[in-house]
């Protein structure tokens, strides 16, 4: 099957679906392999529930007109998005980094919407499979699309890149996230700067942080750029405060985000940069930065009956965590208490990074905290203001004994750790 005999199948369909639990009438269904699933198995239960064609490649499954047989189906869904991106031409902004991409793609798409039609990837569907769907998403009426992409291994970004082929590009940081993968930080930088090589290649624009001394040192001098921060000739913009939310200053408008954390400014900047330049006009600018409420458990303020929190419990890695921490130690609040969880995937560097967080806790001297898991728990410590639990059982018990009251609580750890549980008994 030729990738034109494809996409006038695809152009007959009304979306795209990888996941028979979730397919609707009219979708064109491809079948993934998975380590523990084989998509083909699925084919005929897809065409069942109302897929218009299934996407297979093992014959022995081709048993209607309806089965479109391909020599690798995770291929043929890549090529197709290229392909269908080819055709629309539709501008296409990419984001990596290593944190904050979801949540500056959110604030791009909130401030871009306020003059265009924006598609945008779905949640976090950032990898092989999640950017080509998102590309097939695309309609012809999209003015402006936004692909966010994460790796963890080198190659990735650059492989997300020639599928998207971009015209805008940004990274939001670089840090201290899958270290198993990249091998250090330095391995980050290049890894995350795929996507600056990509762009550079092929004459391609690039949004950056002027304050972020590795983007400028990864920018080089490649001229075709779009800088923003403190000083910046091309988008000034100052950070006001964090108490908790973010407050700054962009055209001597204050705008007041409901995001917290000081690090949410440079995800922030960035989408105001980016209205900038696509000529968003600055009151909706400001609209659109005050409107966004973030979700899932990033960063979001709650109060129980007994206590205020400050969940994070998203996710975590040693960059992230520490800017959280930082964040949270200089909040003028009373009485507060971290909960943090283990941070994943750090390979050898894991028992170091964990050190390094319970050696910053002992120099804080309003805050008690609670270190729950492997990692945490291997830790050492002559603080009594610390203490540190094996695992999320530990952690339920000791609080149904001695229940936390009045108290400020950042709950921050990576997403295996799930530590939004103790929600309830907080
Ligand atoms: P993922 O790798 O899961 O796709 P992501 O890069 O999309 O993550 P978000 O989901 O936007 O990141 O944010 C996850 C968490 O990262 C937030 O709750 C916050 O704690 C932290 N975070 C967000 N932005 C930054 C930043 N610029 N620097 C450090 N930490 C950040
Ligand atoms: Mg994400």
């Amino acid at each position: 099957m030729t990738i034109n005999a494809l996409y006038k199948l695809f152009l007959e369909c009304s979306a795209v679906s990888t996941d028979t639990r979730k397919i609707n009438p009219g979708d064109l269904f491809f079948a993934l392999k998975g380590d523990n699933f084989n998509g083909n198995t699925f084919a005929n239960k897809a065409l069942e529930l109302g897929a218009k064609y299934v996407v297979i490649d093992e014959k022995e499954f081709k048993t209607s007109n309806n089965h479109i047989l391909v020599e690798d189906c995770l291929k043929a869904l890549q090529d197709l998005a290229t392909h269908h991106r080819k055709i629309l031409k539709t501008p296409i902004i990419a984001l990596t980094g290593s944190n904050g991409k979801t949540t500056t793609k959110e604030l791009i798409k909130a401030v871009l919407s306020k003059k265009y039609r924006v598609s945008a990837t779905k949640g976090n569907l950032n990898n092989h499979i999640g950017v080509p769907l998102t590309l097939l998403d695309i309609k012809p009426d999209t003015d402006i699309a936004i692909v966010e992409m994460g790796a963890n291994h080198h190659k990735e970004i650059a492989f997300l890149c020639d599928i998207a082929l971009p015209d805008f590009g940004l990274i939001t940081n670089f840090g201290k996230a899958h270290l198993e993968g990249f091998g250090s930080l330095e391995g980050v930088v290049k890894a995350k700067s795929e996507l600056y090589d990509h762009l550079k290649k092929h004459s391609k624009t690039i949004f950056f942080n002027e304050d972020d001394k590795t983007q400028v040192k990864q920018i080089g001098n490649y001229n075709k750029v779009i800088a923003f921060g403190a000083n910046s000739k091309d988008t000034k913009i100052s950070f006001v405060a964090s108490e908790p939310f973010v407050a700054l200053e962009y055209m001597s408008e204050r705008i007041n985000s409901h995001l917290i954390g000081h690090y949410n400014f440079n995800n922030i900047a960035v989408a105001i940069a980016i209205g900038k330049y696509f000529e968003v006009p600055h009151l909706n600018i400001k609209q659109a930065i005050e409107g966004y409420v973030s979700s899932n458990n990033r960063s979001q303020i709650i109060k129980t009956e007994s206590n205020q929190i400050l969940l994070d419990a998203y996710n975590a890695n040693p960059t992230s965590m520490m800017a959280a921490l930082e964040n949270f130690t200089n909040l003028s609040y009373k009485n507060k208490t971290l909960i943090l969880g283990d941070m994943f995937e750090l390979g050898d560097n894991a028992l170091n990074e964990h050190q390094h967080i319970v050696s910053f806790l002992e120099k804080q001297n309003d805050i008690t905290a609670i270190v729950v898991g492997e990692h945490f728990s291997k830790t050492k410590t002559s603080s009594a203001k610390i203490l540190a639990l094996k695992t999320y059982a530990d952690l339920a018990n000791y609080l149904e004994k001695s229940p936390l009251k009045n108290r400020f609580i950042l709950i921050k750890g990576s997403r295996g750790m799930a530590l939004e549980r103790a929600l309830n008994i907080l």
